[in-house]
C-alpha cells in the first residue's frame, strides 16, 4: 500500500493538487470551477462524472462557508473516493471448485500489457501459496507463448503451449485440462488481442471461453487496458464488452501517465470495477486497485 502511494503519487497527484488549490481560492466564481472541471477532463476522468462532481462539491463548498484546508481536504477526498467507487468489490474470485482449478481468462488488445499482467498474476498467486497453470492462447504472435512462459519459469507456474498459429480453444482446453490433472489451484488464460478484424476476434474469445466453461465454471474474465490510451482505452473496453462478460479491469501503465481518471471513466462505461493497477514492468509491480490510496495519491 505504502509502495503504492508513493509510485501513483510520483506521477499523478497533479489531478488532486490541483483541485485542492483551486478550492481553496478565497472567491470560487465561474471561472474557478471551469478550471476544476478542465483538471478533471484532462485528467480523462470523463464529462458526466465530472459535471456531477462539480455539481457537488459546489454544493458542499456552499454550504460550507468558509473552508479551512482540512475541511477543503476532507470534502475532496470523499468526494473523490465516492467518484472511484470506493465501496465496490474488487476481489479477483480465483477459488478453485472441489476438483475444478479457479479459472481466470485475460482479455484485451495487444501491446497493452496483457502477458505482463498474466505473469505478474500468477507471481502473486504463488506467493500466496496456489498452484498455478499458465495456458499461453495467444498462439497468433510468436513470441507471446515464448514471453509467457519466461514468466512461467519465473514465477514457478507451469505454461501450457500449443503450435504456433494453433487454434487458441484448443490450447485454452489443454491448459484447463492440465490443470485439472495437476490439480492446479488456478488457471490464468493469456488470449490473443488483435482488433483489425472485429469479427476474428469475437469468434475466437467466444470460442475459448465456451471450452472452457465446458470444464469449469469461469472465475473472472479480466480486461487489460493501457491506462496511457486514454479514450482509446475506452473505444477498446467497448468491444471486449460486446464479446465477452467482463468481471474486472486491470488498468496498466499507471506509472507513466497523468491520467488517473481513466479509472473513474472505464468504471463507468463497463460498470465493471478496476480490480488490479501495473505500476511498471518488473515481476512486482502489479497491485490491488485500492481507491483509499489512489485518492490520497491523488490529493497529496
Ligand atoms: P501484450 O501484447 O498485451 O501481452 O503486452 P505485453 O505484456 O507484452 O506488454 C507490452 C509492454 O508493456 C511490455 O514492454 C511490458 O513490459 C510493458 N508493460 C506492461 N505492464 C506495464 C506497466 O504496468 N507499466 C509499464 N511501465 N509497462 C508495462
Amino acid at each position: 500500500l505504502v509502495r503504492l502511494r508513493a509510485r501513483l503519487s510520483r506521477s499523478q497527484n497533479a489531478l488532486g493538487k490541483g483541485l485542492l488549490t483551486l478550492l481553496s481560492r478565497e472567491h470560487l466564481d465561474e471561472d474557478t470551477w471551469e478550471e476544476v472541471e478542465d483538471t478533471l477532463l484532462t485528467a480523462d476522468v470523463g464529462v458526466q462524472p465530472t459535471q456531477e462532481l462539480v455539481e457537488r462539491l459546489r454544493e458542499r463548498v456552499k454550504v460550507l462557508g468558509t473552508r479551512t484546508p482540512q475541511e477543503l481536504r476532507g470534502l475532496l477526498r470523499e468526494e473523490l473516493l465516492t467518484l472511484v467507487g470506493a465501496d465496490l468489490d474488487r476481489t479477483v474470485k480465483t477459488e478453485p471448485a472441489p476438483g475444478k482449478p479457479g479459472i481466470v481468462m485475460v482479455v484485451g488488445v495487444n501491446g497493452t500489457g496483457k502477458t505482463t499482467t498474466t505473469g505478474k498474476l500468477a507471481r502473486v498467486l504463488v506467493a500466496d501459496g496456489r498452484s498455478v497453470v499458465l495456458g499461453a492462447a495467444d498462439t497468433f504472435r510468436a513470441a507471446a507463448a515464448d514471453q509467457l512462459q519466461t514468466w512461467g519459469e519465473r514465477v514457478g507456474a507451469y505454461t501450457v503451449r500449443g503450435p504456433e498459429g494453433g487454434d487458441p480453444a484448443s490450447v485454452a482446453f489443454d491448459a484447463v485440462k492440465e490443470g485439472k490433472e495437476m490439480g492446479a489451484d488456478v488457471v490464468l488464460i493469456d488470449t490473443a488481442g488483435r482488433l483489425h478484424t472485429k469479427t476474428g476476434l469475437m469468434d475466437e474469445l467466444g470460442k475459448v471461453k465456451r471450452v472452457v466453461e465446458k470444464h469449469a465454471p469461469l472465475d473472472e474474465v479480466l480486461l487489460v487496458l493501457d491506462a496511457t490510451t486514454g479514450q482509446n482505452g475506452l473505444v477498446q473496453a467497448r468491444v471486449f464488452a460486446e464479446v465477452v462478460d467482463i468481471t474486472g479491469i486491470v488498468l496498466t501503465k499507471l506509472d507513466g501517465t497523468a491520467k488517473g481518471g481513466i479509472v473513474v471513466a472505464v468504471q463507468r462505461e463497463l460498470d465493471v470495477p478496476v480490480k488490479l493497477v501495473g505500476l511498471g514492468e518488473g515481476a512486482d509491480d502489479l497491485a490491488p486497485f485500492e481507491p483509499e490510496a489512489f485518492v490520497d495519491a491523488l490529493i497529496g
